[in-house]
């Protein structure tokens, strides 16, 4: 027979759009608008409701960027529509080519309650059935006229990032506020036709495809299209048949879960956040009353503590929805955050606060860690996540790379230490799915373990105040539960996929190391005011606990719990994978900072209250040593006398010549050329010169640096072929300090920006210290300082949280020269057999590493990233002053180099008392490091010490903990028991012998006798 494909496909495509789609709701009446425009920051709902509002025109422009307009909505539903459905539509002037990122609104009935969300997809509001005799309608709708910051003109740089900046131009125009009728048949209707013509569109030429296609053209030839709401019926009978053959026995399953993945914050402030979650938790809730099925999962604890505290009436309805077992509390995080830059104590914190709410307020806690769209994961997080009890891990972002694919998509992931979590990425490539016919033939396709495995996850809906799940999706899902030629697609928890997803791949594939994000290598990088803010607070707070609980079971301090855990959560928030990354626009950052200020006051507080309860009153010097290593003289958590100490035997010889400066201590000799360079770093007891020939070190580099796209974000390869070397010097002068330091002071000007670096090297040190200052103003720039080793170092070796990774420093395979920058935390090392050199910083990320080629051979060049200058989302990043503070450690290994920058983390404290003090808590046992002391968080005045492996091998010691020991246990990284022989710890005197493997974490609980 003759056969026209592309005739009925047009049919159908035109049809659905020109006729179908407007007859869902074929009638509409204008409702009655007033509105009340707040320019400024928002008001509690309670409070608009009372109001004064003026008659508003549909279509007359409202909003200034962050503004808020209240909108009162009146009607009166017309008696000729009873028995029908009635719904308000209300378009607020969206851009439908975005599915959020722009104005949302909440609809809140006349007593203050919420009904659901207006986003650019989802307008309707439902309206008390007319039939029962509510024919008045008012509603109020709280519209945020959030600016679009990333549309059609991507990554141009722009003021609308904060309200200091922002035009107060009125950016929206509303559409439409109407009363229509709904019709349910033809909203079917609709869906029937786009879920087939999905289908049809992914199936070969075959006989299933051509029954589709005949079964839209029957469907149609049955529509009188002047008389939809009529014929629909007819029109779906036609579609019954093609719609209830079943799914081939063999066909991948979709575990679908409805999701919305807002970001705490990013292109909005946070307070905008809060309201983004209330108006997709209020829509969600409602959804999950009208389809049975459908089951909603949302992250991130704050995000919850939110709206707990600031729309108490959202937050009842979501605790009734989960404890239905329908709103599921996923990832057991306190934020979705990054996992690449907080340190092992943070992550451990974001388990432990973020498992903690969801216990306390729904008496559940997550099974998996649930984290999308962050940069790159943690080698460290297999072992944290099984000790905080976790067993599964599901991400997407690993979809995002730029040149390799990777391999697996549920597989078990193998951290440092060995531990492996189950783990799952969804072949969608997505985590805002709609269920499309080419989503869920995608994730068909593309799944890596057909061979054993039949599933996979999808996370359905529109995230970032897109509101969730919709109507449209849930109807999608419905139909694909079971249809021929489709994977089968039904609501699931995450917890029943994994569980069965286990059970089939009996030997999973098996990734080990690092899930290195090919792509926004940068956000190590950008915002460095937010990522010193980080480094430092997460590091005070450790040493705020440590001297607490020892002044606490000392000295009878007050343990300041509630101060502690607020502190930490607000450096857990900023640890969000939007803003540590240092990608949110200016108004977030400048929060940021000015909290992170907050905290350190805090902090700084309660170590001074404690430190002071230990040291008692008097005029003695004492030093009180947090790092978690003995210096100068004194142990760790511990404080002493300045006159009982060992006085530094050791001095600095500090010389000028021609040529430039040398300085020289007992351990190593350092020179200095009158350009400011390291041209020669020579370690005493090995006599070996640390810098290649024929270079100099401390080179600071300047490069282009305009990405492709995303520009806070992403740091292209091309950005080495354009670069300045820094050589041009101001002036350059030499000191000594009142200690004996040697200080070499550089100050350099280049471009818009000028520099001082100060190099000091101290009696008795091996580390030449670099603190720099620059006031920065350069556009599209990237700074770095480079240290050209004479080391043949076949890796580099990276501390991460817990411990350190190695990376080779060859490019022979794509994975390798894809990781062009790559992260570190405390320090870099690069060593070959018998020597190596470290470089340590306190507040630094981000490096790259060459393997240079000489005359004398093979050589590293290790460069740290100092500072860049991307212009979106926020112009002005990282202009002005700003420091870092750094250092190269001459002869090094991984014991030196973690000693080093650890000391360079913790800054040693010295004040005036009546006595020193032992410490609470000591660790005996070559690589066994004291990570955290404090107080558990039942505030049962129960001791808490976590100790870590930090050299990669097997090591043997103890734990002593120097008070009257009742009982000792091993704990979870949650501080819960563990049940069996795991949990012993028997100890003699309060001394627990403790065996570790490589990185092993270990926490112990000591209850004392008081
Ligand atoms: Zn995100």
């Amino acid at each position: 027979m003759h056969d026209d494909i592309p005739l009925t496909l047009g049919r159908v495509k035109r049809v659905l759009e020109e006729r179908i789609r407007p007859a869902i709701h074929p009638v509409s009446i204008p409702l009655v608008i007033d509105w009340h425009e707040l320019p400024g920051e928002p008001i509690a709902p309670a409070d608009a409701l009372g109001l004064e509002y003026t008659d508003y025109q549909v279509g007359t422009p409202w909003g200034a960027a962050w503004g808020t307009t209240w909108f009162r909505l009146r009607g009166t539903v017309p008696s000729s529509w009873a028995g029908k459905r009635v719904e308000a539509l209300v378009d607020l002037g969206f851009d439908q080519t975005l599915t959020g990122f722009q104005c949302e609104g909440l609809v809140y009935r006349g007593n203050g309650t919420t009904v659901k969300a207006i986003n650019p997809r989802n307008q309707w509001i439902p309206v008390a059935d007319p039939a029962a005799g509510e024919e008045s309608v008012e509603y109020f709708l709280e519209a945020a006229a959030n600016p679009v910051l990333l549309g059609h003109h991507p990554f141009q740089p722009t003021a609308e990032g904060d309200i200091r900046t922002s035009s107060s131009r009125k950016i929206y125009a509303t559409r439409r506020m109407d009363l229509a009728i709904f019709e349910p048949e033809v909203h079917e209707l609709a869906l029937d036709l786009e879920v087939l013509l999905e289908l049809q569109a992914e199936l070969p030429q075959g006989p299933r495809r051509m029954r589709i296609l005949q079964a839209m053209d029957n469907a149609l030839d049955g529509l009188d299209l002047q008389h939809i709401t009529e014929t629909a019926p007819d029109a779906r009978t036609e579609l019954v048949e093609v719609l209830s053959r079943r799914a081939d026995e063999s066909t991948h399953r979709i575990s679908a879960v409805g999701h919305s993945h807002i970001d705490s914050a990013w292109l909005w402030p946070l307070r905008e956040t809060i309201r983004k979650v209330a108006r997709t938790c209020s829509s969600m809730v409602e959804m999950l009353g009208i389809d049975e099925d459908f089951l909603y999962g949302m992250s991130s604890a704050q995000q919850y503590a939110w709206i707990k505290e600031h729309r108490p009436e959202v937050y009842d309805k979501v605790k009734q929805a989960v404890a239905s077992g329908r709103f599921l509390p996923l990832g057991g995080m306190w934020v979705e955050s990054d996992t690449v830059m907080p340190s092992g104590e943070s992550l451990v914190r974001q388990f432990h606060y973020g498992q903690k709410f969801f216990r306390e307020e729904f008496g559940v806690r997550s099974a998996g860690v649930w984290l999308p769209d962050s940069f790159g994961y943690s080698p460290a997080l297999p072992q944290l996540m099984r000790r905080a009890g976790f067993g599964w891990f599901f991400t997407q972002k690993i979809s995002w790379n730029q040149q390799n694919t990777f391999p697996h998509h549920s597989f078990l992931w193998e951290g440092i230490d060995g531990s492996r979590v189950f783990s799952h990425f969804p072949p969608m490539d997505t985590y805002n799915s709609q269920l499309s016919g080419e989503e869920v033939a995608r994730a068909a396709r593309q799944f890596r373990e057909s061979r054993h495995a039949t599933g996979s996850i999808a996370a359905v809906g529109w995230g970032d105040g897109g509101g969730g799940t919709t109507r449209e999706m849930t109807g999608k899902a419905r139909r694909l539960a079971d249809l021929e030629g489709s994977p089968t697609v039904r609501w699931e928890h995450p917890d029943a996929f994994f569980a069965r997803a286990k059970a089939e791949l009996e030997n999973p594939p098996v990734w080990v190391g690092e899930l290195y994000l090919e792509l926004h290598r940068a956000t190590l990088t950008s915002q460095h005011r937010t990522k010193q803010g980080n480094r430092r607070t997460e590091q005070l707070l450790v040493e705020a606990e440590l001297w607490s609980a020892t002044a606490a079971i000392s000295s009878g301090f007050a343990y300041p719990y509630a101060e502690i855990d607020a502190l930490w959560k607000q450096v857990l928030l900023q640890q969000f994978h939007d803003i540590l990354p240092g990608t949110s626009i200016a108004w977030v950052h400048r929060e940021v900072v000015a909290e992170y200020a907050r905290v350190t006051q805090g902090a700084e507080a309660i170590i001074a209250a404690a430190q002071a309860a230990l040291v008692g009153t008097g005029d003695t010097t004492i030093t009180l040593n947090a790092a978690p290593f003995t210096r100068s003289g004194v142990r760790t958590g511990a404080g002493a006398a300045v006159a009982d100490l060992a006085p530094v035997t050791d001095t600095v010889t500090a010389t000028e010549s021609p040529e430039g400066f040398v300085l020289s201590n007992e351990l190593v000799t350092v020179a200095i050329s009158r350009e400011g360079l390291i041209t020669s770093a020579i370690d005493h007891l090995s006599g070996r010169e640390t810098i290649s020939v024929g270079t100099a070190a401390n080179l600071l580099q300047m490069h282009q640096d305009l990405p492709n796209k995303w520009d806070a974000w992403d740091v292209d390869k091309y950005y080495r072929n354009q670069v300045t070397d820094l050589r041009g010097l101001d002036a350059i002068t030499l000191a000594t300090d009142a200690d004996g330091t040697a200080r070499v002071i550089i100050e350099r000007s280049f471009s818009a920006s000028t520099l001082r670096q100060d190099l000091t090297l101290a009696p008795g040190s091996r580390v030449l210290q670099i603190e720099q200052t620059t006031d920065w103003h350069e556009t599209e720039k990237f700074l770095k300082v480079a240290f050209p080793f004479d080391i043949r170092a076949e890796q580099v070796i990276a501390e991460t949280q817990f411990g350190f990774h190695k990376r080779p420093t060859h490019v022979n395979t794509s994975w390798e020269a894809a990781k062009f920058e790559t992260s570190m935390h405390r320090f870099v090392l690069a060593e070959e057999p018998g020597f190596g050199a470290a470089l340590v910083n306190d507040s630094i990320y981000g490096f790259d590493v060459t393997r240079d080629s000489t005359e004398a051979g093979v050589t590293t060049n290790v460069r740290l990233s100092l500072l860049r200058a991307p212009r979106f989302p926020d112009p002005e990043t990282d202009q002005g002053l700003q420091s870092h503070r750094y250092g190269l450690v001459i002869g090094a290994d991984i014991a030196t180099a973690t000693e080093a920058g650890a000391l360079m983390n913790s800054a040693e404290r010295t004040l005036t008392g009546a006595h020193g003090f032992e410490p609470l808590v000591s660790v005996e046992g070559t690589g066994i490091l004291l990570s955290s002391v404090k107080l558990a968080g039942d505030r049962s005045g129960d001791l808490v010490v976590r100790v870590y492996e930090s050299l990669g091998r097997r090591a043997a010691g103890t734990v002593n903990v120097h008070r009257p020991v009742e009982w000792a246990s091993v704990i979870t990284l949650l501080e819960d028991p563990i049940e069996g022989p795991g949990g012993m710890a028997e100890h003699t005197d309060g001394s627990v012998a403790i065996a570790l493997t490589a990185f092993e974490v270990r926490t112990l609980r000591f209850s004392l006798i008081r």
